[in-house]
Parts: C-alpha cells; sequence; structure tokens
C-alpha cells in the first residue's frame, strides 16, 4: 500500500513542475517596455512584474508617471513633505528607487517589485515550513 501514496506524491511534485513551467512561460508571453514619465520625462521600464501586478489588479492603463514621480506624489497627497523621500538603488536589482523615508544603512532598500517579490518569497518559505511540520506529524 505504501507504494501507491508514494505514487502520489510522486504526482503531486510533477504538478507543481507543470504549474510552475506555465507560469514562467506567462511571465515569458509579457515583454519589458520603456515608457516615458509625463512628470519628468524620463523613460522608465514597466517591468514585467509590474504589468503582472497590475493586470492583477484589473487595471488596463498603463503608469503614466515613473515609479520615483508616482511616489512623489503619493507623498504628496497624504501630506507628507517630499523632501523627506530618498532616491536609492534597489539592493536586489539595482533601479533607482524613491523610498519615503531615509533609509538608515543596515536594512537593504527594494523596488517596489523586488519588494513584492521578496514578501511573496517569505510567504512560500512559510507553507513550506507549514508543509514539513505536517508531514513529521503524519
Ligand atoms: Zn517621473
Ligand atoms: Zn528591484
Amino acid at each position: 500500500m505504501s507504494h501507491d501514496v508514494t505514487g502520489e506524491k510522486e504526482g503531486a511534485k510533477r504538478l507543481n513542475k507543470v504549474g510552475l513551467l506555465a507560469q514562467v512561460c506567462r511571465y515569458m508571453a509579457i515583454q519589458e517596455k520603456n515608457l516615458t514619465c509625463r512628470d519628468c520625462n524620463r523613460v522608465f521600464i514597466f517591468s514585467v512584474g509590474e504589468q503582472e501586478f497590475f493586470s492583477a489588479k484589473g487595471l488596463v492603463n498603463e503608469p503614466k508617471r515613473c515609479p520615483n514621480c508616482r511616489l512623489l506624489m503619493r507623498v504628496q497627497r497624504s501630506g507628507d513633505d517630499p523632501s523627506r523621500t530618498t532616491e536609492v538603488n534597489c539592493a536586489e536589482c539595482g533601479v533607482p528607487t524613491r523610498v519615503p523615508f531615509q533609509p538608515k544603512g543596515y536594512r537593504p532598500v527594494y523596488c517596489t517589485y523586488c519588494f513584492r517579490s521578496k514578501k511573496a518569497e517569505v510567504q512560500e518559505n512559510k507553507e513550506v515550513a507549514a508543509g514539513d511540520i505536517t508531514a513529521l506529524a503524519v
């Protein structure tokens, strides 16, 4: 009987791989786009990750402003002082990104996209850990 259980597990593993591949293919179908910011006229990259994020949120329009100007606008809207924002390079991909605080130096600063994928990674790791515990209990 134990043989059947192993087979099931293998099947699940294979399914996971297929799922991952489908995800990769989906990512590859979307291309990075160069867009011009209407505020500072700088060309910025509308990354694949951001496009995924936009479509997940149901947004059909492309961003009109670069991430920096978008953040500045958000800060101004919430009544904060824009001069408190700092432009840093993302610790992961090196893209210049503006953050609404002064980085202290002991924590890496990520662009919005890397920050999101980092968060997703942590969540996934948590799920794996939970799965391991269940496996041990069985
Ligand atoms: Zn801009
Ligand atoms: Zn980044």
